[in-house]
């Protein structure tokens, strides 16, 4: 059995708080381990260390900094497949995707490294006559950073390189349903001769991340979760006079055209609804097809999900492995029944499939004709359970996407140029795909959704992480000759 403790200072730390959470491999359902749940003091302690960590860190120079996160993409480079193999264990998803998620953690390491750039001030030489002005960008000081279950890899790598190049130290906070994989990468992060201190892991709950977000000393709060949990910690973090960035949940919409090429669409609805077995907030849930194209695209989606192979995700033939636990499972399942009792008609029904497992595994689903007030509809599933919504018209789907609260990612599949630009400009989500159906920006762009999707002012990574990061200084200087110095009780005006 393993036991996942805290690291606080560049070591393991055993929780003293009496309380923890099981750990368990959702493939096979067997409890594989425990992990400790932090007390207000451990995360007290925790911040005390980070914030003398912080005060010396924040003066080593870019030259230095540089080579440490350098070293550190080095080591999570080296380490890809361990690192895939901790996160399939806990988490479930097929090897192969867990790769892929620590390959796109690493692009936000590999930003974080152009950080001599990312950082650059700006310089205006003669602002006024004989006076300069210029902007440099500080670090805010002790820095938490608390996510989500489905990508604890890449999610926590969205924030910490960017906060760590800036001059910040780190708290994570991570899912407790999952920590070993954030632990091992704080253990990479140490190994590549960055600070003890800098970057501390608090594992915990509810009382561990109500501990950060009113300690005094955490300036800033990244959060990524679902909805609700999204509101209250934008809300209490910024009642607290935190800078918060705080992502939520989603319902995002794939629009499928009449112009559309089926096979090209049906692939991505298929990948992008039931990868990861839907436990992603980028992963479509809503097909939404215009005029005549529902019919075919649904049978070569069938055809699709007919050859699916749903199975433990460390063997190399599964496409999908389970989901995170057996509650969840069951609240997914519960959805499709829900459909067909609102008069949706299930088209592929995944509790029809058994497995010879006592992991927490159900089929991919289908369910066809859902409106917009069915709880299918409605409510983020976060499962393998794909909606369609028919409708007669282009602007039909436009004002369905609109209505719904959320607005994270959302794509178009057409071969229609005109429509396509059309969709991008007017439609109401913050990540938008043409032709991809998970437009998960790259690490130099910026990543954020609207509306119920995101809390905050300032998207994660990319430029927008470093200035989440960062609070500009702006200096006025002068050198003026003593002599021609007078009293002057007007307000400085340019000239
Ligand atoms: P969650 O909201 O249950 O948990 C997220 C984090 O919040 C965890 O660290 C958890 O310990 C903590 N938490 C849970 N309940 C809390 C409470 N009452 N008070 C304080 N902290 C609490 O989310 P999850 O189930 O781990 O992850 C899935 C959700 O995350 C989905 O809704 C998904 O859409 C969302 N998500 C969003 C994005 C995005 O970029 N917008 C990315 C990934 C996941």
């Amino acid at each position: 059995m393993k036991h996942v403790k805290h690291l606080v200072n560049g070591q393991p730390v055993a929780g003293t708080s009496g309380r923890q959470k099981d750990i368990f491999n959702p493939a096979t359902g067997e409890k594989t381990g425990v992990v400790d749940l932090a007390s207000v003091a451990e995360v007290d302690a925790a911040v005390q260390v980070a914030e003398s960590a912080y005060r010396e860190w924040r003066d080593v120079s870019i030259a230095r900094r540089t080579k440490l996160m350098y070293n550190f993409r080095d080591l999570v480079t080296r380490n890809v497949d361990e690192i895939a193999r901790r996160l399939t264990s806990e988490h479930g998803k097929v090897l192969s995707d867990s790769a892929g998620e620590v390959a796109r953690g690493l692009e936000n390491i590999e930003f974080a490294c152009g950080m001599a750039e990312a950082l650059k001030g700006g310089y205006s030489e003669n602002a006024s006559t004989g006076v300069d002005v210029y902007t440099v960008r500080r670090p805010l000081g002790v820095v938490a950073g608390i996510t989500p279950f489905n990508f604890p890899a890449m999610i926590p790598l969205w924030t910490i390189p960017n906060a760590i190049a800036a001059g910040n130290a780190f708290i994570l906070k991570p899912s407790e349903r999952d920590p070993s994989t954030p632990m091992f990468i704080a253990e990479l992060f140490h190994e590549a001769g960055f600070p003890d201190g800098l970057l501390n892991v608090v594992n915990g709950d509810k009382e561990a991340v109500d501990a950060l977000l009113e300690h005094e000393l955490v300036r800033a709060i990244s959060f990524v979760g679902s909805t609700p949990i999204a509101k209250y910690i934008y809300s209490t973090a910024a009642a607290n006079g935190k800078r918060v960035q705080s992502l939520g949940g989603a319902k995002n919409h794939m629009v499928v055209l009449p112009d559309a090429d089926i096979n090209l669409a049906a692939d991505a609805a298929v990948s992008a609804g039931y990868g990861s077995a839907g436990e992603r907030c980028m992963a479509i849930s809503v097909i939404v097809t215009v005029g005549e194209v529902a019919d075919p695209l649904i049978e070569a989606i069938r055809e699709r999900t007919d050859r699916l192979v749903i199975g433990d995700g460390t063997e190399a033939t599964s496409d999908m492995g389970p989901l995170i636990t057996a509650e969840h499972r069951d609240r997914v399942a519960g959805y499709i029944q829900q459909g067909a009792d609102a008069g949706a008609s299930v088209v592929i029904d995944g509790r029809e499939q058994t497995f010879d497992s006592d992991g927490f595994f159900l089929g991919a689903s289908l369910i066809d004709h859902v409106t917009a007030d069915m709880s299918v509809y409605t409510d983020e599933i976060f499962g393998p359970v794909l909606s369609v919504v028919r409708v007669d018209t282009f602007e039909e789907s436009m004002d369905l996407i609109e209505k719904n609260a959320w607005g994270n990612g959302t794509a178009i599949f057409t071969r229609d140029g005109g429509a396509a630009r059309a969709f991008q400009q007017e439609v109401d989500a913050g990540m938008v795909g043409i032709n991809v159906p998970i437009p998960v920006p790259v690490g130099y762009h910026s990543f954020g959704g609207w509306n119920d999707s995101f809390f905050g002012d300032t998207t994660m990574y990319g430029h927008e992480g470093m200035r989440f990061y960062t609070r500009p200084k702006v200096m006025t200087s002068r050198w003026p000759d003593p002599a021609t110095s007078s009293v002057n009780l007007g307000f400085p005006t340019n000239d």
